[in-house]
């Protein structure tokens, strides 16, 4: 196999960054396999947003760690909209319900607060690794073991080239538990895709929760919700992996000749009509 040299692939804490042509696919698979994981997804579909199930999850079941046991977790206020979907071996759907918002804000911030609460009472000694994932997307390319680690970040479509940390929308507010002074940073990462061990990613999201409700407390609200405070978190408690924009990038963006692979891209929508109080 030909190594790229175009890219990183590692930190400049020695984690892994993970391309397209720096790990072979089926020596990992097969190394991981050994373990046989048990792998739980945790998606929300409230709302409008259940319309995104089916392409999801058909999606998920060609290209989601193929072989591997995986369960979705579909945290919904309308279980009569999960679609019945062909599920391949070992992996299944599991349904839970969740009341209906007004914000979209406070669905997108419930979410650490239904998976602190859920992880606790059910899926802890169901799954061995978890990964949060939003659902408006589509997988279109292999999202494999290579994905896994002890903590496993995806790098900001919108920010991965650039290399001024200052420029990152990373909550600058002092006010906000989120907040990063100017200065600091490493990347910044999206948190449409994250995962990792069960326990460690239990604990980074009862943290954005915690964060999330002592601001609300502060009656202020981070930036990106909580795409902020994991931002905080992971810039003083390095991820052990870091995944290129492969991992997550978006049909409104046009592919540059460094991304070899789409592996998942987030579709377009129209805002105004998805999302209950509309607009961005
Ligand atoms: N979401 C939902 N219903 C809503 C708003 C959000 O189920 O009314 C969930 C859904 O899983 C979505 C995620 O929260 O993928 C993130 O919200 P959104 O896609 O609106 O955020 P964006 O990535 O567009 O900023």
């Amino acid at each position: 196999m030909e190594l790229r040299t175009d890219v990183n692939s590692v930190t400049n804490w020695n984690a892994p960054l993970v391309w397209e042509g720096t790990f072979d696919p089926v020596v990992i698979d097969a190394i991981y396999k050994k373990m046989d994981p048990r792998v739980a997804v945790v998606v929300f579909a409230v709302g409008k947003y259940t319309r995104f199930l089916k392409g999801f999850l058909e999606s998920g079941e060609k290209h989601f760690l193929v072989d591997f046991r995986v369960t979705y977790y579909i945290f919904t206020d309308n279980k009569n909209a999960v679609p019945n979907i062909q599920m391949g071996k070992g992996r299944k759907i599991s349904v839970i319900d969740i009341p209906s918002a007004k914000r979209w804000q406070d669905v997108v911030l419930g979410r650490m607060r239904w998976a602190t609460i859920t992880i606790d009472k059910q899926i802890r000694t169901e799954a061995d690794y978890l990964f949060m994932m939003d659902i408006d997307s589509v997988f279109h390319n292999r999202f494999g073991a290579e994905s896994l680690s002890r903590l496993s970040a995806v790098l900001h479509r919108g920010y991965y080239k650039n290399t001024k940390r200052d420029n990152f929308p990373y909550e600058r507010r002092p006010q906000s538990k989120a907040y990063i002074p100017p200065g600091e940073g490493d990347y910044y990462y999206t948190a449409a895709v994250w995962g990792g061990y069960l326990e460690d990613m239990y604990k980074l999201v009862r943290y954005c929760y915690m964060q999330s409700e002592e601001d609300a407390k502060n009656k202020i609200e981070a930036v990106w919700q909580e795409e902020s405070h994991l931002n905080k978190y992971l810039l003083y408690n390095k991820p052990t992996k870091v995944l290129s924009p492969e991992y997550l990038w978006s049909d409104y963006d046009q592919v540059p000749a460094d991304i070899k692979v789409v592996r998942i891209s987030q579709l377009v929508k129209n805002y105004a009509e998805v999302r209950p109080n509309g607009g961005h």
